[in-house]
């Protein structure tokens, strides 16, 4: 037993009980530094090895307490504590681990989402402030965020991915206009956001000028990581805009396996075979995302976790399939009284999030041809080129 467990124990021993309030036992656990093992002490972490880090998070799961894995789910304390200044992680790291602050992502555009990096929203210098124009799309949470992780282009005169720097908005000022929209699943969590000479100060700028592009794909990778794990409660739950999305991310072969003992169909061999190839699906996923975080830690931002988002969506679509045919037909009805069904058809619809949200499946796919099956790389004709003389990326707004 190490002296990480052995602490841990300790700790539990005396503090834990299923009766805690929950935000006081998140405080505890936070300013205790049990929540982000991996990450340095200095930052509410204790810089565990990952096989530690794990030994310590199976301690709180026997006890059935919550609280470690932000260090892997929280796309926003994550992202700070790689790019932000001392400054900023002194004001933001608690609040952020506290879930005290609201956030949400400031990247895709109406006319760039797979293309991330076209990009038109322009922040220009003004003394010690930048002036930010533009509009973002499908920002989850946007309404209740305090804040945004923004990327916003900063040097028209340099290649498209060159010229991005990533800044940490203040969403509660004048500037700024949300506008919800409607889902599929008729959830209005999305929105457009137009933003008109809104201010951000240079101190709230994450990583250097123009290299934006690197910090977003340390936050894209926290986010694709979220999504690719499955959980059966404990640990930390997705956060923010991504929880706000999807909510808690299910196991479904375990849900489902009850659903057909319910509906008498636990003996059929094709339902128990498809049940068993779900099954085989998410534990594998799982032991991928193990390896993802692994990556992680080690600094890197890893194309796994595409591999485990992708197969996270492909898991989700193929469970509503067979939901539905559990359900048989009574899977056609919908409303409140119909609460099984309504549930259904909302998981079913709500799984296109996954194959599309934090980029898309064919995005997934084209990040694995290349970064892991080592495939040539799509062509890129402008990835050289000034974005001003970029076709459709123009000087409109520069
Ligand atoms: C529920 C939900 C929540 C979201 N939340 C946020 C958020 O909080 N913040 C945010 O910034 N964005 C958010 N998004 C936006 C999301 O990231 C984009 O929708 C996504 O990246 C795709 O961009 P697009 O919609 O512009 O589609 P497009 O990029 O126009 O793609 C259209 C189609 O073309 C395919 N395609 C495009 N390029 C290629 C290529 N090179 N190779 C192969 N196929 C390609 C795509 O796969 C897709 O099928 C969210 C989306 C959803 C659905």
């Amino acid at each position: 037993m190490t002296d990480a467990v052995r602490e841990a124990e300790e700790f539990l021993a005396t503090n834990w009980s299923r009766s805690r309030d929950a935000n006081e036992w998140r405080r505890l656990v936070v300013d205790a530094r049990w929540a982000a093992l991996r990450w340095p002490s200095e930052w509410f972490g204790r810089d565990l090895p990952d096989d530690e880090a794990k030994d310590v998070e199976a301690v709180f799961r026997e006890h059935g307490a919550p609280g470690p894995g932000q260090d892997v789910a929280n796309l926003w304390a994550g992202t700070m504590l790689a790019y932000g200044s001392d400054e900023l992680k002194a004001r933001f790291m608690r609040p952020l681990l506290l879930d005290e602050v609201a956030m949400c992502l400031l990247y895709s555009e109406p006319g760039a989402g797979s293309d991330l990096a076209g990009i038109r929203t322009t922040a220009v210098r003004d003394g010690d402030e930048w002036v930010v124009n533009g509009q973002k799309v499908w920002t989850s949470g946007a309404r209740d965020a305090d804040y945004g992780m923004l990327i916003a282009r900063t040097d028209w005169d340099q290649p498209k991915h060159r010229g991005i720097t990533f800044f940490w908005l203040p969403m509660r000022q004048p500037g700024v206009d949300v506008r919800p929209l409607r889902q599929a699943t008729g959830d209005a969590r999305f929105n457009e956001v137009f933003i008109t000479d809104a201010r951000v100060s240079d101190t709230h700028r994450l990583g250097d000028l123009n290299k934006g592009w690197w910090v977003l794909q340390t936050a894209l990778a926290y986010e694709r990581m979220v999504m690719g794990v499955s959980r059966r409660g404990g640990g930390a739950a997705p956060r923010g805009a991504t929880a706000a999305a999807h909510g808690s991310i299910p196991t479904p072969d375990i849900v489902l396996t009850t659903l057909a003992r319910q509906m008498g169909k636990y003996d059929d061999p094709a339902i128990r075979q498809r049940l068993m190839r779900l099954h085989c699906k998410r534990v594998v996923n799982d032991l991928n995302t193990e390896r993802a975080k692994a990556v992680a830690q080690a600094g890197g931002s890893s194309p796994l976790a595409s591999l485990g988002k992708l197969a996270m969506a492909m898991i989700l679509h193929e469970a509503g399939h067979l939901e539905g045919e559990l359900l048989g037909a009574a899977a056609t009805l919908d409303g409140d009284e119909f609460e099984r069904s309504r549930d259904h058809n909302y998981s079913q619809l709500n799984a296109y999030f996954f194959s599309i949200g934090g980029g898309t499946d064919q995005i997934q796919r084209n990040i694995i041809g290349e970064r892991i099956l080592g495939l040539p790389k799509e062509p890129e004709v402008d990835r050289d080129v000034p974005f001003r003389e970029v076709r459709g990326g123009g000087a409109t707004i520069a």
